[in-house]
Order: C-alpha cells, then structure tokens, then sequence
C-alpha cells in the first residue's frame, strides 16, 4: 500500500509520465528562482520589472504558446499546458497571466487564424519571448456581451483604418504585437496591429488592488492606417476571439488551483507550527475541518482540470465543459485562499504570506475569461436548452 501523501491525498501524480513530470519540474524551478524570492516586493510596488527578461526566460524553458506547435513552438500536450499553469500560478496569477495572454490568446490568435506570413512574422519571436503579444477585446462600454463591441476597422482603398479604445488589456503597454478585435462592414474581424503603429498608444492601468504585478493597459487608437495584410484572413465573426479564451480559459482551469495550492500548503505548515492555548491550531478539530475541506476542493480541482486536459488532447473538448472548469475551480480556489487566511490570522493579511496576494489576484480570475455569471449562463443554457443571456 503506497503511503499517503499530504501534498498529493489522491495520488494524482501517478497520472502524469516522465515528460509531464519533468515539465513540471522544470517550471515550478523556474518560478522558484525567479518570481518567488521578489514577488511580494513587486506586488507592493504594483509593478512587473524586468518583464521583458522573464518573458525571454519564460520563451527559453518553451513556455509560451507552449501547447502550439512549429514556429519555434513546444508542441506540449494541453495536460503539460496545464501542469506549467499550475506552477506558474502558484507563484502568482500575474506571471499565469503573461504567459497565458503571450500564448493562449495573442499566439494562438495568430496561430489558428493569421497568414502563413504573418506566422512566420510573429510567432517565432513570441515564441522565444523577444516580442511580447497583447489581445483586445474588453472595451471600457463592452466586456461580458462582446458583439456590441465600438472599435471599427474601415477599408480605405487597399488599406484599412482602425479606431476605438480597448481596455483592461493585459501585457498592453510593452506589446510588440496586439490582436485587436474591431467591427467591420464584414463582421467581426482580428487584426494583428504592430504597437509603433502611428496613431496606435497603450498607457497603463494604475491603481489596482490585483493582479498588481502585471502590465495592465488601455488601448487607444486613432486612424492607426494598418495595409491589408494585417488582418486576420482565417475568420470572422465572434467564433474567432471565442476560440482563443477557450485555449485561455483552460489554462485557468489549471492555473487557478495553483494559487489555491500556495495558500492550503501555507496554511498546513502555518497550522502545524503556530500555537495557541498551550498546542498548534492544526490540532484543533475546526482547523482541521477548514484543512480536510481545503485539500478536498483543491484536489478534485486538479483531477477535473486533468480530464478536461485529457479531453483537449483528444479534440473532444466542449467549451461547456471549460466553462464548467472555469467556473467550478476559480470559484473554490478563492474560497480555499479565504479560509486558509482565517487560519494564519493577521498572518495571512501580510505579504509576508502569500494567501492575501493569491486572494486578491482571484478575484481578478474571477472575472476576466467570462465573469462567473457568464460560465453560470453558458451552463445553464446547455443544461435547460434556453437561452438566458439576454
Ligand atoms: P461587465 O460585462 O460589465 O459585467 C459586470 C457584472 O455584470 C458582472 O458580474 C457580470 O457577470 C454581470 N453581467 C453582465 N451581463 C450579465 C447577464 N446577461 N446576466 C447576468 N449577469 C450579467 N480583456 C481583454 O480583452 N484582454 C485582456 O488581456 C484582459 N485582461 C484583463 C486583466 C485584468 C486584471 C482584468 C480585471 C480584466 C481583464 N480583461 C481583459 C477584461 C475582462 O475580460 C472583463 O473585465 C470581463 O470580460 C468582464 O467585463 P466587464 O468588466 O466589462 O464587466
């Protein structure tokens, strides 16, 4: 009988093989290394510096567009995807969202739906992490409902004129490239928008209380002239920024429970250690629930989010069943931050620990890649066959 492991209750690893196994390894190394020692520094002073090198860093270790493949891409599967969220997230949401902004939605965008020239313009570089992409579709009047979207794109003559504001971008102000949603007369289509573009500026979002250490701006732009080649010639119509927030979406699923792993294995080494009325508060049988309901949630997380990984692997994945992932494990991830900061006391409001900043960072998580009550309605309206939306 194998022995029972408080940080793996089920036994979870045995389902991953050597390859995932080292992927894993090698990414929680790297945040251990990189993110870990300063993260509380750049979350108090709301800044990410020295982006550009973690991004580099991030391309040398294959993790951005990492589950894509060619073009200087890893060709992981969707499970390895998963298992470096999950580690990154760990360490903190904002370095999750940097790479899941670089590969799941500004890559993928490219990857799925751009030119064979514009691949080989883009995706090596943000491959390797020289160029840094953003994608925008959150506008400061449109976010959950994205087909009443304002930004226009307009031919003129062989060329075409974008103009619109696009807010709350993630990786905004130190993109290369941004995949820019617009309206045009055609539908809804993508644009691959170089930033030096003239007309085209990105200033950055201050004042957060999450995800303090990430870039997080506005886009402006006002007659950026773009030629015809920069728009995306495989879709359009909303399927196509749909497409890449499932990819997103999914790395969320296993992102999510890494933030809440950092804050249940903080509060089980706190509650071991820390006394009270004379022995350690894990000894105490309300601790002890709050722990055994923690792990409980933590690890059917990551099981759930390992199968819909298995799913994405076999192409039988349904944007149901990531919205059902999306919704269930941000949900309990910001619950077991929650309780696991009851059980550090006025410990757990100090960056000192890192159970607040992952709490904090949630409810960010919370709301971007379709806000709960958008997974609510997507479920909802797949289980009763009506639709709520509107
Ligand atoms: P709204 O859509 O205005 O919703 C407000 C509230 O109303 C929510 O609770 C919502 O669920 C609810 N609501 C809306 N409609 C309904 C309905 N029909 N029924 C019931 N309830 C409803 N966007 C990008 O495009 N690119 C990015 O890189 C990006 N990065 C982000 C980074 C951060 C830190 C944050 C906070 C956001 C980011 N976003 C990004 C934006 C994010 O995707 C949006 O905030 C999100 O889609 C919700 O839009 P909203 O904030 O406009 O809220």
């Amino acid at each position: 009988m194998p022995s029972f492991v408080p940080t793996d209750p089920l036994g979870l690893d045995e389902l991953l093989g050597p390859e995932d196994l080292a992927i894993r390894d090698t990414v929680r190394g790297w945040a251990a290394d990189r993110v870990l020692p300063h993260i509380a520094g750049w979350y108090e002073s709301g800044e990410l510096p020295g982006i550009r090198e973690l991004a580099r860093e991030l391309g040398a270790i294959g993790a951005l567009g990492m589950s894509l493949t060619g073009y200087g891409c890893a060709g992981a599967s969707a499970v390895q995807y998963g298992l470096a969220c999950l580690e990154l997230e760990a360490a903190d949401s904002g370095i999750r969202s940097l790479v899941s902004v670089q590969g799941s939605l500004a890559m993928y965008a490219i990857w799925k739906y751009g030119s064979e020239e514009q691949k080989q313009r883009w995706l090596p570089g943000m491959a390797a992490g020289e160029l840094i992409g953003c994608f925008g579709l959150t506008e400061p009047d449109v976010g959950s409902d994205p087909a009443a979207m304002r930004t226009y794109a307009k031919r003129d003559g062989g060329d075409w004129v974008l103009n619109g504001r696009k807010m709350w971008i993630t990786n905004g102000s130190v993109a290369a490239v941004a995949v820019v949603w617009a309206q045009t007369d055609e539908g809804i289509r993508g644009f691959a928008v170089p930033t030096d573009s003239a007309g085209f500026s990105a200033p950055e979002i201050k004042h957060k209380w999450s995800l303090r250490a990430s870039v997080t701006s506005e886009l402006v732009m006002d007659d950026v002239r773009l030629p015809a080649d920069a728009v995306l010639p495989g879709v359009t119509g909303l399927k196509g920024p749909l497409g890449c927030l499932s990819h997103a979406r999914y790395g969320i699923v296993w992102g999510s429970m890494g933030a809440a792993r950092a804050s249940f294995e903080s509060a089980l080494d706190y509650a071991k250690t820390r006394e009270q009325f004379g022995r350690p508060i894990g000894g105490f049988q309300l601790t002890q629930a709050k722990l055994a309901d923690m792990a409980l949630e933590l690890h059917k997380g990551i099981l759930l989010a390992h199968h819909l990984g298995r799913r994405m692997d076999a192409g039988t994945l349904r944007p149901e069943q990531i919205s059902f992932g999306k919704l269930n494990n941000v949900r309990e991830a910001i619950e077991i931050c929650r309780t696991a900061r009851t059980i550090l006391g006025a410990n757990g409001i100090s960056l000192e620990y890192p159970v607040m900043r992952h709490a904090t960072n949630l409810e960010s998580v919370l709301t971007y890649e379709g806000t709960v009550e958008m997974h609510q309605l997507v479920l909802g309206k797949a289980l009763t066959g009506l639709d709520a939306f509107r």
